[in-house]
């Protein structure tokens, strides 16, 4: 079901690439390059493991913004050392080895490594998907994304300037704006993340802030569900309705406004029940911890002191998985992070 999704995607982004012949010529390499990956998984799950398409990769906590209810410094982590670039290259290598072949690339803020680009450059046929809130956006790194089409920037922001600003300050919408100009004029695809509450819903869904991004270049929309991770703040997240909505709304866009449309969490129902815990994806900490997913700061084991592939099969994740049916939350918001003294008892 993973697969076909990823398939889907891939159809979209070249779809969506054909007025650009090297875009267009990329995409279809990537879409192979997918097809590859996905056997790879294949011939380890014959053999036991199961091994998600997908890794989000923390590769740092700093970040030059202060946004309000940032996940990133609301989700309590140790502080430890975040890995350097060759343990990054080494993590990255072990998970192409592996078959995994999408990787988001998170934070803080992943441009403030300026090594960022020197570790994705060693594996053209992964794609990564590099969320940034777009400040550190130079002729430099413009550079970089052109010379990296598999490196593909992904702009956060909570809709028109208004919400943008009020969250992550004054300035950044026009910032992002500029930014995606730059982007556009460099023939770089790009996309857009967009934090969806109960609040900013019908804007970031509606047609007519789909079109005003597209003008803008934007070819790729990623729906994030709010997650409670303040207290107090429950009623921010969607409605059930609404993320029923959603679905039905990204699937008409596909149709009256191309572009690659995902939601994450997503369809859960009909993934029965939440991806995380190496189902489709994992999630690596800046300091190397394997955890179920970046709102679910849990974690018995780390790439720094074993292989990905043992990570993979840590008594966490099998217990995740073999459990999956109490991560199917009704209300909206990661159900691991609902749940923490029982995720600690698994570790126990
Ligand atoms: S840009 Fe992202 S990581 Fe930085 S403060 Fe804002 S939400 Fe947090």
């Amino acid at each position: 079901m993973v697969n076909e999704l990823i398939r889907g995607i891939f159809s979209d982004a070249l779809r969506v690439s054909l007025k650009d012949p090297a875009m267009a010529a990329f995409f279809a390499r990537a879409a192979m390059a997918q097809k590859k990956a996905a056997a790879i998984r294949q011939k380890h799950e014959e053999q036991g493991l199961h091994v998600p398409p997908v890794m989000i990769l923390s590769v740092t906590n700093i970040c030059n913004l202060r946004c309000a209810g940032c996940y990133s410094r609301l989700v309590p982590r140790e502080h430890k050392p975040e890995m350097d670039t060759a343990r990054l290259t080494d993590v990255l290598r072990q998970a192409s080895e592996l078959g995994v072949s999408i990787v988001l690339v998170v934070g803080g803020e992943p441009l403030t490594r300026p090594d960022i680009f020197d570790v994705t450059r060693h594996f053209p046929d992964m794609i990564f998907t590099l969320f940034t809130n777009g400040t550190l956006i130079d002729e430099a790194v413009l550079q970089k994304f052109k010379e990296q089409r598999h490196v593909i920037p992904i702009l956060s922001m909570e809709g028109h300037q208004n919400m943008t600003d009020l969250r992550r300050g004054a300035g950044v919408y026009d910032r992002l704006v500029n930014d995606m100009a730059n982007l556009q004029r460099n023939g770089i695809f790009f996309g857009t993340s967009l934090t969806v509450t109960r609040q900013n819903y019908d804007t970031v869904t509606g047609e007519s802030f789909v079109r005003r991004m597209r003008e803008h270049g934007c070819r790729a929309f990623i729906y994030v569900e709010y997650n409670p991770v303040r207290p107090d703040t429950e009623d921010w997240v969607v409605t059930d309705e609404q993320r029923d909505e959603i679905l039905a709304k990204m699937a008409a866009y596909r149709a009256s406004q191309p572009g690659v449309y995902i939601g994450f969490p997503g369809d859960e129902k009909a993934f029965g029940g939440c991806l995380s815990s190496g189902r489709g994806f994992l999630h690596v900490s800046a300091s190397g911890d394997v955890e179920p997913c970046p709102f679910a700061p849990y974690s018995d084991s780390s790439v720094l002191d074993m292989p990905l592939k043992d990570a993979l099969n840590s008594r966490l994740f099998k217990a995740l998985q073999e459990h999956r049916d109490q991560l199917m939350e009704s209300n909206g918001g990661c159900a691991l992070w609902k749940k923490p003294e029982w995720v600690k008892s698994l570790m126990e």
